[in-house]
């Protein structure tokens, strides 16, 4: 079992430090800014960064990779259909990879952008998932490059992950994806107390994650398209009645857009 540890990058990016603890090795997901991570290693100086993982090609997730990989010598994973500085081994759907010792499957999921990947870490007792700007606590990522339809079936494969897998995403935008689910659901009683208790988390300087899938099909709305009250809320927002679960999460993704 890896250690991991959230480095807060820019004003709400989260570098995932993976940190295995009897080998002195650790690895980071998505470095947008070397320094947080140069000064974690500068204050252990016993650790040694062997592995960069990447999930897209946004800045604020490899903007930090070029000048990492030339300190530290780590190694590069990021998707293959992606243009990633300094790559190493540019990855595909259902690939697995060793990091850390750990067994880690990618998953394609575009949607945000087109050659989007996450890592899934499948484990009897705690798997975990790393996956960018996918699937938010209580939100999913824009659609810069991706479709409605691709960023659905996206979610619903990260979706078939066990209930409690924990949810490594990229920022901190809990706060505001749960005054937009509370919108969609104000009847909702898991998301009015999962408001509160991350609104005390923030006020304590806590951070809201990792999350898990059980958290996030109770209470994210792009996660439950299927169910009656959010379709409601969506047909009511856009003023038609909706086919699909996919139309009812492209509306929604629409409508959040605005928020
Ligand atoms: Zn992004
Ligand atoms: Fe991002």
């Amino acid at each position: 079992m890896l250690k991991i540890e959230a480095l807060p990058a820019f004003t709400d990016n989260y570098i995932w430090l993976l940190q295995d603890e009897a080998a002195r090795t650790c690895a980071v997901v998505d470095p947008g800014d070397a320094a947080p991570v140069l000064a974690w290693l500068h204050a252990h100086p016993d650790w040694r960064l062997s592995t960069i993982l990447v999930t897209h090609h946004h800045h604020d997730h490899v903007g930090g990779v070029q000048q990492l990989k030339a300190a530290t010598g780590a190694r590069v994973y990021g998707p293959a259909a992606e243009n990633i500085p300094a790559c190493d081994e540019a990855l595909g759907d259902n690939q697995r990879i060793e990091v850390l010792g750990q067994d880690l499957r990618v998953i394609a999921v575009p949607g945000h952008t087109l050659g989007h990947i996450a890592y899934f870490h499948a484990d009897a007792e705690q798997p975990w998932l790393l996956c960018g700007d996918t699937l938010f606590a209580a939100g999913c990522g824009r659609l810069f490059e991706g479709t409605a339809a691709q960023m659905f079936d996206s979610l619903q494969r990260l979706a078939r992950a066990p209930d409690n897998t924990l949810i490594y995403c990229t920022h901190e935008y809990t706060q505001s994806n749960l005054r937009f689910a509370q919108a969609v659901e104000p009847n909702n009683p898991e998301i009015a107390e999962r408001v509160r208790e991350v609104a005390q988390w923030r006020a304590a300087d806590r951070i809201s994650l990792p999350t898990t899938l059980e958290i996030e099909r109770a209470t994210n709305p792009f996660l439950r398209s299927a169910i009656p009250a959010v379709r409601e809320a969506a047909e009511q927002h856009c003023g038609s009645r909706l086919g699909s679960d996919v139309e009812v999460f492209a509306t929604l993704r629409a409508w959040k857009d605005r928020f």
